[in-house]
Protein backbone atom coordinates (compact mmCIF):
# COMPACT_ATOMS: atom_id res chain seq x y z
CA UNK A 1 0.00 0.00 0.00
CA UNK A 2 1.27 3.60 -0.76
CA UNK A 3 -0.17 7.18 -1.04
CA UNK A 4 -0.77 7.98 -4.41
CA UNK A 5 1.13 10.50 -5.49
CA UNK A 6 -0.24 13.65 -7.29
CA UNK A 7 0.67 12.26 -10.56
CA UNK A 8 -0.95 9.23 -9.97
CA UNK A 9 -3.81 11.43 -8.47
CA UNK A 10 -4.12 13.15 -11.93
CA UNK A 11 -4.25 9.49 -14.06
CA UNK A 12 -6.63 8.73 -11.20
CA UNK A 13 -9.23 11.50 -11.76
CA UNK A 14 -8.29 11.99 -15.47
CA UNK A 15 -9.23 8.30 -16.12
CA UNK A 16 -13.02 9.25 -14.42
CA UNK A 17 -13.88 12.41 -15.79
CA UNK A 18 -14.13 14.00 -19.07
CA UNK A 19 -11.68 16.48 -19.52
CA UNK A 20 -13.64 19.58 -21.49
CA UNK A 21 -14.97 21.97 -20.09
CA UNK A 22 -17.95 24.12 -21.19
CA UNK A 23 -18.48 27.54 -20.42
CA UNK A 24 -22.04 28.65 -21.12
CA UNK A 25 -22.76 32.48 -20.54
CA UNK A 26 -26.14 33.01 -18.71
CA UNK A 27 -26.17 36.42 -17.71
CA UNK A 28 -23.70 38.71 -19.13
CA UNK A 29 -21.08 40.90 -17.49
CA UNK A 30 -23.31 41.49 -14.01
CA UNK A 31 -20.91 42.41 -11.48
CA UNK A 32 -20.95 40.75 -8.24
CA UNK A 33 -21.63 43.43 -5.01
CA UNK A 34 -17.90 43.48 -3.07
CA UNK A 35 -16.64 44.57 0.62
CA UNK A 36 -16.80 43.03 4.13
CA UNK A 37 -19.23 45.60 6.21
CA UNK A 38 -20.57 42.72 8.38
CA UNK A 39 -17.04 42.07 9.72
CA UNK A 40 -17.21 45.00 12.06
CA UNK A 41 -20.41 43.44 14.03
CA UNK A 42 -18.86 40.05 14.48
CA UNK A 43 -15.87 41.37 16.42
CA UNK A 44 -17.51 43.18 18.36
CA UNK A 45 -19.23 40.32 19.48
CA UNK A 46 -16.59 38.52 20.09
CA UNK A 47 -14.88 40.78 21.72
CA UNK A 48 -18.09 41.19 24.33
CA UNK A 49 -17.92 37.29 24.78
CA UNK A 50 -14.35 36.82 25.63
CA UNK A 51 -15.00 36.28 29.36
CA UNK A 52 -16.93 33.53 28.43
CA UNK A 53 -14.62 31.51 26.31
CA UNK A 54 -13.65 27.65 27.38
CA UNK A 55 -9.67 26.90 27.29
CA UNK A 56 -8.68 23.74 26.62
CA UNK A 57 -7.58 21.19 29.55
CA UNK A 58 -3.95 21.62 31.15
CA UNK A 59 -1.32 20.12 29.86
CA UNK A 60 -2.56 19.83 26.20
CA UNK A 61 -2.11 21.33 22.74
CA UNK A 62 -4.25 22.37 19.62
CA UNK A 63 -2.02 21.52 16.84
CA UNK A 64 -2.79 23.86 13.76
CA UNK A 65 -1.21 26.06 10.66
CA UNK A 66 2.22 24.51 9.75
CA UNK A 67 2.21 22.62 12.89
CA UNK A 68 -0.11 20.56 11.93
CA UNK A 69 1.52 19.88 9.10
CA UNK A 70 4.36 18.53 10.09
CA UNK A 71 2.79 16.18 12.55
CA UNK A 72 0.92 14.84 8.68
CA UNK A 73 3.95 14.54 7.41
CA UNK A 74 5.53 12.65 10.26
CA UNK A 75 2.09 10.41 10.17
CA UNK A 76 2.55 9.50 6.62
CA UNK A 77 6.45 9.11 6.92
CA UNK A 78 5.67 6.58 9.77
CA UNK A 79 2.70 4.67 7.70
CA UNK A 80 5.47 4.65 4.57
CA UNK A 81 8.01 3.22 6.63
CA UNK A 82 6.26 0.43 8.76
CA UNK A 83 4.42 -0.44 5.49
CA UNK A 84 7.91 -1.17 4.03
CA UNK A 85 8.69 -3.25 7.34
CA UNK A 86 5.46 -5.45 6.58
CA UNK A 87 3.79 -3.96 9.86
CA UNK A 88 0.05 -3.60 10.18
CA UNK A 89 -1.62 -0.88 11.40
CA UNK A 90 -3.66 -1.57 14.64
CA UNK A 91 -6.42 1.16 16.40
CA UNK A 92 -7.23 0.01 19.69
CA UNK A 93 -9.83 2.25 21.89
CA UNK A 94 -8.47 5.18 24.01
CA UNK A 95 -9.77 4.21 27.30
CA UNK A 96 -9.87 1.00 28.41
CA UNK A 97 -10.23 -1.04 32.07
CA UNK A 98 -7.69 0.06 34.85
CA UNK A 99 -7.19 -3.56 35.48
CA UNK A 100 -5.80 -3.96 31.85
CA UNK A 101 -2.81 -1.10 32.68
CA UNK A 102 -2.31 -2.43 36.35
CA UNK A 103 -2.29 -6.27 35.70
CA UNK A 104 -0.06 -5.31 31.66
CA UNK A 105 2.45 -1.97 32.78
CA UNK A 106 2.44 -3.22 36.62
CA UNK A 107 1.53 -2.16 39.91
CA UNK A 108 4.90 -1.11 41.01
CA UNK A 109 6.08 1.43 38.16
CA UNK A 110 5.54 5.03 38.32
CA UNK A 111 2.80 5.36 35.39
CA UNK A 112 0.16 3.35 36.90
CA UNK A 113 1.41 4.24 41.09
CA UNK A 114 1.40 8.04 40.14
CA UNK A 115 -0.16 8.77 36.45
CA UNK A 116 -3.04 7.15 35.42
CA UNK A 117 -6.05 9.26 33.97
CA UNK A 118 -8.49 7.51 35.78
CA UNK A 119 -12.36 7.81 36.46
CA UNK A 120 -15.10 5.68 36.91
CA UNK A 121 -18.06 5.50 33.79
CA UNK A 122 -21.61 6.41 34.42
CA UNK A 123 -21.99 2.30 34.31
CA UNK A 124 -19.87 2.74 37.55
CA UNK A 125 -17.02 0.80 35.97
CA UNK A 126 -13.19 2.10 36.72
CA UNK A 127 -11.87 3.30 33.61
CA UNK A 128 -8.27 4.69 32.40
CA UNK A 129 -7.42 6.70 29.48
CA UNK A 130 -4.20 4.69 28.16
CA UNK A 131 -1.20 5.60 29.41
CA UNK A 132 0.99 3.72 26.77
CA UNK A 133 0.08 1.67 23.93
CA UNK A 134 1.63 -2.19 24.42
CA UNK A 135 -1.00 -3.10 27.11
CA UNK A 136 -3.95 -2.33 24.78
CA UNK A 137 -2.40 -4.13 21.62
CA UNK A 138 -1.58 -7.01 23.37
CA UNK A 139 -4.72 -7.16 24.82
CA UNK A 140 -5.95 -6.86 21.61
CA UNK A 141 -4.54 -9.36 19.72
CA UNK A 142 -5.53 -11.59 23.00
CA UNK A 143 -9.51 -10.81 22.52
CA UNK A 144 -9.10 -11.22 18.69
CA UNK A 145 -7.03 -14.19 18.76
CA UNK A 146 -4.56 -13.20 16.21
CA UNK A 147 -2.10 -15.82 18.23
CA UNK A 148 -3.86 -18.43 15.87
CA UNK A 149 -3.51 -15.98 12.50
CA UNK A 150 -1.75 -18.16 9.88
CA UNK A 151 1.25 -15.85 9.24
CA UNK A 152 3.43 -15.75 12.41
CA UNK A 153 4.91 -13.17 13.93
CA UNK A 154 2.00 -10.53 14.48
CA UNK A 155 3.75 -7.01 13.45
CA UNK A 156 1.63 -4.28 14.42
CA UNK A 157 1.97 -0.54 14.65
CA UNK A 158 -0.44 2.06 16.26
CA UNK A 159 0.13 5.76 16.00
CA UNK A 160 -2.44 7.83 18.71
CA UNK A 161 -2.83 9.94 21.58
CA UNK A 162 -1.85 8.55 25.38
CA UNK A 163 -2.73 9.93 28.44
CA UNK A 164 -1.27 10.82 31.55
CA UNK A 165 -2.49 12.51 34.85
CA UNK A 166 0.36 14.18 35.57
CA UNK A 167 0.80 17.62 38.05
CA UNK A 168 -0.44 20.95 36.06
CA UNK A 169 2.82 22.33 37.72
CA UNK A 170 5.27 19.43 36.34
CA UNK A 171 4.95 21.46 32.92
CA UNK A 172 4.34 17.94 31.44
CA UNK A 173 2.04 17.03 28.78
CA UNK A 174 -1.25 15.23 29.72
CA UNK A 175 -1.87 14.11 26.38
CA UNK A 176 0.75 12.93 24.21
CA UNK A 177 1.37 11.48 21.31
CA UNK A 178 2.87 8.00 20.31
CA UNK A 179 4.06 5.63 17.64
CA UNK A 180 5.05 2.54 18.40
CA UNK A 181 5.55 -0.81 17.00
CA UNK A 182 4.58 -4.66 18.53
CA UNK A 183 5.85 -8.05 17.61
CA UNK A 184 4.17 -10.82 18.96
CA UNK A 185 4.75 -14.44 18.19
CA UNK A 186 8.53 -14.54 17.89
CA UNK A 187 11.53 -14.72 20.03
CA UNK A 188 14.31 -14.35 17.39
CA UNK A 189 16.58 -11.70 17.96
CA UNK A 190 16.43 -10.46 14.59
CA UNK A 191 13.65 -8.95 15.51
CA UNK A 192 14.80 -7.38 18.39
CA UNK A 193 17.40 -5.60 15.21
CA UNK A 194 14.83 -5.03 13.31
CA UNK A 195 12.40 -3.08 15.54
CA UNK A 196 15.40 -1.37 16.86
CA UNK A 197 16.24 -0.34 13.18
CA UNK A 198 12.43 1.20 12.36
CA UNK A 199 12.60 3.77 14.71
CA UNK A 200 16.42 4.36 14.06
CA UNK A 201 15.26 4.74 10.48
CA UNK A 202 12.34 7.04 11.09
CA UNK A 203 15.09 9.23 13.25
CA UNK A 204 17.34 8.96 10.14
CA UNK A 205 14.23 9.63 7.37
CA UNK A 206 13.42 13.08 9.23
CA UNK A 207 17.03 14.26 9.14
CA UNK A 208 17.80 13.97 13.01
CA UNK A 209 21.24 13.81 13.01
CA UNK A 210 22.23 13.80 16.86
CA UNK A 211 20.94 10.83 18.47
CA UNK A 212 22.22 7.52 20.00
CA UNK A 213 20.67 4.24 20.76
CA UNK A 214 21.81 2.45 24.15
CA UNK A 215 20.90 -0.90 24.53
CA UNK A 216 21.24 -3.41 27.57
CA UNK A 217 19.93 -6.82 28.41
CA UNK A 218 17.86 -7.79 31.34
CA UNK A 219 18.21 -11.20 30.47
CA UNK A 220 16.00 -13.96 31.24
CA UNK A 221 13.73 -14.69 34.14
CA UNK A 222 16.74 -16.68 36.16
CA UNK A 223 19.40 -14.20 35.34
CA UNK A 224 17.42 -11.03 36.49
CA UNK A 225 16.42 -13.54 39.64
CA UNK A 226 20.20 -13.40 40.35
CA UNK A 227 20.74 -9.90 39.48
CA UNK A 228 17.11 -8.93 42.19
CA UNK A 229 19.34 -10.60 44.76
CA UNK A 230 22.55 -9.10 44.71
CA UNK A 231 20.41 -5.51 43.72
CA UNK A 232 18.67 -5.92 47.39
CA UNK A 233 21.85 -7.28 49.19
CA UNK A 234 23.78 -4.01 47.87
CA UNK A 235 21.39 -1.14 48.25
CA UNK A 236 20.24 -2.34 52.11
CA UNK A 237 22.82 -1.34 54.05
CA UNK A 238 22.26 2.01 52.25
CA UNK A 239 18.74 2.13 52.13
CA UNK A 240 18.44 4.97 54.62
CA UNK A 241 20.56 7.40 52.58
CA UNK A 242 18.10 6.60 49.81
CA UNK A 243 14.54 8.83 48.51
CA UNK A 244 11.29 7.21 49.82
CA UNK A 245 10.38 5.54 46.77
CA UNK A 246 13.27 3.86 46.51
CA UNK A 247 12.73 1.73 49.82
CA UNK A 248 9.60 1.19 48.22
CA UNK A 249 11.25 0.08 45.36
CA UNK A 250 13.64 -2.28 47.33
CA UNK A 251 10.43 -4.43 48.40
CA UNK A 252 8.54 -4.30 44.95
CA UNK A 253 10.91 -4.41 42.10
CA UNK A 254 14.97 -3.91 43.07
CA UNK A 255 15.47 -2.97 39.79
CA UNK A 256 13.21 0.03 39.53
CA UNK A 257 16.02 1.92 42.15
CA UNK A 258 18.16 2.12 39.13
CA UNK A 259 15.35 4.57 37.40
CA UNK A 260 15.66 6.59 39.89
CA UNK A 261 15.99 10.08 39.31
CA UNK A 262 16.57 11.32 42.85
CA UNK A 263 19.90 9.03 43.78
CA UNK A 264 20.51 8.97 39.90
CA UNK A 265 24.03 10.42 40.84
CA UNK A 266 24.89 9.12 43.81
CA UNK A 267 27.83 7.53 44.64
CA UNK A 268 25.41 4.31 45.84
CA UNK A 269 23.88 4.38 42.52
CA UNK A 270 27.12 4.53 40.40
CA UNK A 271 28.67 1.61 42.03
CA UNK A 272 25.47 -0.29 41.95
CA UNK A 273 25.86 -3.46 40.44
CA UNK A 274 25.11 -4.21 36.68
CA UNK A 275 23.08 -6.76 34.85
CA UNK A 276 25.46 -7.83 32.67
CA UNK A 277 27.42 -10.03 35.26
CA UNK A 278 24.45 -11.95 35.82
CA UNK A 279 23.08 -12.62 32.91
CA UNK A 280 23.30 -17.06 32.61
CA UNK A 281 24.85 -18.30 29.26
CA UNK A 282 21.53 -18.54 27.03
CA UNK A 283 20.76 -15.15 28.09
CA UNK A 284 24.40 -13.73 27.35
CA UNK A 285 24.42 -15.27 23.94
CA UNK A 286 20.89 -14.15 23.19
CA UNK A 287 22.15 -10.37 23.61
CA UNK A 288 25.54 -11.25 21.41
CA UNK A 289 22.95 -12.60 18.44
CA UNK A 290 20.98 -9.00 18.85
CA UNK A 291 24.20 -7.17 18.77
CA UNK A 292 25.35 -8.90 15.53
CA UNK A 293 22.34 -7.93 13.82
CA UNK A 294 22.51 -4.28 14.37
CA UNK A 295 25.97 -4.33 13.08
CA UNK A 296 24.75 -6.17 10.44
CA UNK A 297 21.99 -3.41 9.93
CA UNK A 298 24.63 -1.24 10.21
CA UNK A 299 23.54 0.36 13.20
CA UNK A 300 25.31 2.40 15.70
CA UNK A 301 24.76 1.56 19.18
CA UNK A 302 26.28 1.43 22.82
CA UNK A 303 25.66 -1.17 25.34
CA UNK A 304 24.43 0.58 28.49
CA UNK A 305 23.39 -1.07 31.55
CA UNK A 306 22.30 1.45 33.88
CA UNK A 307 19.00 1.25 31.39
CA UNK A 308 15.90 -1.11 33.05
CA UNK A 309 13.45 1.22 31.46
CA UNK A 310 10.20 2.14 33.83
CA UNK A 311 7.87 -0.82 33.28
CA UNK A 312 7.42 -4.40 34.62
CA UNK A 313 7.40 -6.37 31.69
CA UNK A 314 10.64 -6.33 30.17
CA UNK A 315 13.00 -9.07 29.82
CA UNK A 316 16.47 -9.58 27.67
CA UNK A 317 16.93 -6.69 24.79
CA UNK A 318 16.21 -3.28 26.28
CA UNK A 319 16.80 -0.13 24.13
CA UNK A 320 16.22 4.09 24.06
CA UNK A 321 16.68 6.54 21.76
CA UNK A 322 18.79 9.66 23.16
CA UNK A 323 18.49 12.80 21.23
CA UNK A 324 22.23 14.72 21.64
CA UNK A 325 20.87 17.80 21.05
CA UNK A 326 21.75 20.98 22.73
CA UNK A 327 19.38 22.52 25.01
CA UNK A 328 17.08 19.22 25.05
CA UNK A 329 17.44 18.68 28.66
CA UNK A 330 17.71 15.96 31.00
CA UNK A 331 14.58 14.42 29.36
CA UNK A 332 16.22 13.48 26.44
CA UNK A 333 14.67 10.10 25.44
CA UNK A 334 13.06 10.31 22.18
CA UNK A 335 11.96 6.80 22.39
CA UNK A 336 12.28 2.91 23.79
CA UNK A 337 11.68 -0.43 23.90
CA UNK A 338 12.53 -3.73 24.53
CA UNK A 339 11.58 -7.47 24.72
CA UNK A 340 8.69 -8.61 27.02
CA UNK A 341 8.34 -12.21 26.73
CA UNK A 342 6.04 -12.40 30.05
CA UNK A 343 3.71 -9.86 29.50
CA UNK A 344 0.59 -12.17 27.08
CA UNK A 345 0.93 -15.19 29.77
CA UNK A 346 0.56 -11.93 33.07
CA UNK A 347 -2.87 -10.85 31.21
CA UNK A 348 -3.95 -14.26 30.55
CA UNK A 349 -2.79 -15.66 27.40
CA UNK A 350 -1.03 -18.32 26.04
CA UNK A 351 2.77 -18.27 26.42
CA UNK A 352 3.96 -15.58 23.55
CA UNK A 353 7.11 -13.62 23.03
CA UNK A 354 6.72 -9.56 22.31
CA UNK A 355 8.97 -6.95 21.18
CA UNK A 356 7.89 -3.75 20.81
CA UNK A 357 8.96 0.07 21.29
CA UNK A 358 7.41 3.42 21.20
CA UNK A 359 8.27 7.00 20.12
CA UNK A 360 7.14 10.39 21.71
CA UNK A 361 6.27 12.06 18.48
CA UNK A 362 5.65 15.33 20.14
CA UNK A 363 9.42 15.26 21.51
CA UNK A 364 10.75 14.14 17.78
CA UNK A 365 9.25 17.51 16.15
CA UNK A 366 10.84 19.09 19.11
CA UNK A 367 14.38 17.61 18.44
CA UNK A 368 13.96 18.15 14.78
CA UNK A 369 13.11 22.05 16.23
CA UNK A 370 16.59 22.05 17.99
CA UNK A 371 18.15 20.93 15.22
CA UNK A 372 16.75 23.00 12.87
CA UNK A 373 15.66 20.80 10.42
CA UNK A 374 13.03 22.09 8.25
CA UNK A 375 10.43 18.70 6.78
CA UNK A 376 9.95 18.87 3.22
CA UNK A 377 6.54 20.05 3.75
CA UNK A 378 4.83 21.76 0.39
CA UNK A 379 3.46 24.84 1.18
CA UNK A 380 1.56 26.68 -1.40
CA UNK A 381 -1.59 26.07 -4.20
CA UNK A 382 -0.92 25.29 -7.60
CA UNK A 383 -3.51 27.91 -8.99
CA UNK A 384 -5.65 30.62 -7.34
CA UNK A 385 -9.07 30.99 -9.88
CA UNK A 386 -10.36 34.71 -9.75
CA UNK A 387 -12.88 36.81 -10.75
CA UNK A 388 -15.38 39.93 -10.22
CA UNK A 389 -18.66 39.01 -12.03
CA UNK A 390 -21.49 36.97 -11.04
CA UNK A 391 -20.90 34.99 -14.90
CA UNK A 392 -17.37 34.47 -13.76
CA UNK A 393 -18.07 32.85 -10.57
CA UNK A 394 -20.44 30.53 -11.97
CA UNK A 395 -17.75 29.43 -13.77
CA UNK A 396 -14.88 29.84 -11.40
CA UNK A 397 -17.31 27.18 -9.32
CA UNK A 398 -17.37 24.10 -11.92
CA UNK A 399 -14.05 24.94 -13.03
CA UNK A 400 -12.57 24.68 -9.12
CA UNK A 401 -13.84 21.47 -9.20
CA UNK A 402 -13.02 20.13 -11.90
CA UNK A 403 -9.71 21.12 -11.56
CA UNK A 404 -9.52 19.49 -8.27
CA UNK A 405 -11.34 16.46 -9.66
CA UNK A 406 -8.13 16.10 -11.60
CA UNK A 407 -5.43 16.24 -9.20
CA UNK A 408 -4.82 20.41 -9.04
CA UNK A 409 -4.59 22.25 -5.30
CA UNK A 410 -6.53 24.91 -6.46
CA UNK A 411 -8.35 27.82 -4.25
CA UNK A 412 -10.59 30.62 -4.72
CA UNK A 413 -12.28 33.22 -3.74
CA UNK A 414 -14.62 33.11 -0.57
CA UNK A 415 -15.66 36.85 0.94
CA UNK A 416 -16.51 38.99 -2.08
CA UNK A 417 -12.72 40.25 -2.08
CA UNK A 418 -11.94 43.18 -5.09
CA UNK A 419 -9.52 41.94 -8.06
CA UNK A 420 -6.41 43.28 -6.08
CA UNK A 421 -7.55 41.95 -2.81
CA UNK A 422 -7.88 38.47 -4.49
CA UNK A 423 -3.53 38.89 -5.74
CA UNK A 424 -2.95 39.91 -2.49
CA UNK A 425 -5.05 36.30 -1.15
CA UNK A 426 -3.20 34.30 -3.83
CA UNK A 427 0.07 35.68 -2.70
CA UNK A 428 -0.66 34.63 0.95
CA UNK A 429 -1.71 31.39 -0.25
CA UNK A 430 1.72 31.07 -2.18
CA UNK A 431 -0.42 30.59 -5.58
CA UNK A 432 2.01 28.99 -8.04
CA UNK A 433 -0.35 30.20 -11.12
CA UNK A 434 -3.22 32.54 -11.10
CA UNK A 435 -6.69 32.04 -13.25
CA UNK A 436 -7.71 35.47 -14.28
CA UNK A 437 -11.31 35.03 -15.46
CA UNK A 438 -12.77 37.45 -17.67
CA UNK A 439 -16.35 37.48 -19.23
CA UNK A 440 -14.72 38.62 -22.48
CA UNK A 441 -12.03 35.89 -22.34
CA UNK A 442 -14.64 33.38 -21.76
CA UNK A 443 -17.43 33.82 -24.58
CA UNK A 444 -13.79 33.31 -26.73
CA UNK A 445 -13.33 29.93 -24.97
CA UNK A 446 -10.19 31.18 -23.53
CA UNK A 447 -8.68 31.80 -19.79
CA UNK A 448 -5.69 34.05 -18.88
CA UNK A 449 -3.17 31.88 -16.89
CA UNK A 450 -0.46 34.21 -15.04
CA UNK A 451 2.70 32.80 -13.77
CA UNK A 452 2.59 34.07 -10.50
CA UNK A 453 6.69 34.11 -10.13
CA UNK A 454 7.66 35.29 -13.27
CA UNK A 455 4.38 37.47 -13.79
CA UNK A 456 3.95 36.14 -17.43
CA UNK A 457 0.42 35.79 -18.53
CA UNK A 458 -0.81 33.34 -21.18
CA UNK A 459 -4.48 33.31 -23.16
CA UNK A 460 -5.15 29.41 -23.00
CA UNK A 461 -7.67 27.54 -24.51
CA UNK A 462 -10.21 26.50 -22.70
CA UNK A 463 -9.78 22.54 -23.45
CA UNK A 464 -6.31 23.10 -22.69
CA UNK A 465 -6.14 24.16 -19.24
CA UNK A 466 -5.34 21.79 -17.45
CA UNK A 467 -2.08 20.05 -19.98
CA UNK A 468 -1.21 23.87 -19.72
CA UNK A 469 -1.62 23.62 -16.17
CA UNK A 470 0.40 20.66 -15.79
CA UNK A 471 3.43 21.36 -18.03
CA UNK A 472 4.05 24.44 -16.44
CA UNK A 473 3.56 23.26 -12.56
CA UNK A 474 5.82 20.59 -14.18
CA UNK A 475 8.58 23.12 -14.58
CA UNK A 476 7.88 25.08 -11.71
CA UNK A 477 8.28 22.24 -9.31
CA UNK A 478 11.67 20.95 -10.40
CA UNK A 479 12.35 23.41 -7.79
CA UNK A 480 10.25 24.86 -5.32
CA UNK A 481 12.64 25.23 -2.28
CA UNK A 482 10.53 23.40 -0.22
CA UNK A 483 13.86 21.76 1.23
CA UNK A 484 17.06 22.91 2.24
CA UNK A 485 18.71 20.26 3.64
CA UNK A 486 21.77 19.07 1.55
CA UNK A 487 20.96 15.65 2.77
CA UNK A 488 19.70 13.62 5.47
CA UNK A 489 15.90 14.03 4.84
CA UNK A 490 13.71 12.35 2.49
CA UNK A 491 14.20 14.33 -0.75
CA UNK A 492 17.91 14.68 -0.71
CA UNK A 493 19.59 11.58 0.67
CA UNK A 494 20.98 9.83 -2.00
CA UNK A 495 19.02 5.92 0.18
CA UNK A 496 15.67 7.53 0.01
CA UNK A 497 15.62 8.97 -3.21
CA UNK A 498 13.04 6.94 -4.18
CA UNK A 499 10.98 7.08 -0.68
CA UNK A 500 8.79 10.10 -1.67
CA UNK A 501 5.72 10.21 0.35
ZN1 LIG B 1 15.38 7.04 44.85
Amino acid sequence: MKIPTKEEMKTLFRNRKSHSLRYQVKEKNKVAPRGNSSFGGATFLFEERRDFMITKPKGCHDIYGIEAKKWKYIDRLIDEVCTRYGYQPIRTPIFESSELFHRGVGESSDIVTKETYDFIDRGDRKMTLRPEGTAGVVRSYLENKMYGDATQPVKLYYNGTMYRYERPQSGRDRELTQFGVEVLGTDDPMIDAEVISIAVNIYRLVGLKGIKVNINSLGDQESRNQYRKALVEYFTPHIDEMCEDCKVRLEKNPLRILDCKVDCDTEIMKNAPIILDYLNESSKERFEQVKKYLGLLDIDYEVNPKIVRGLDYYDHTVFEVEAMVEGFGSQNVLGAGGRYNHLVETLGGPSTPGMGFAMGLGRLLLALEKEEIKLPIEEGIDAFVMYVSDTEKDYAVTLVQELRMNGFQVETEYTGRSLKAQFKQADRLKSKFLLLLNDEDLKNNEIKIKNNQTKEETLVEIDYVMYYLEEMLEQVEVDDGSCNQEDGCCCHSDEIDDRKI
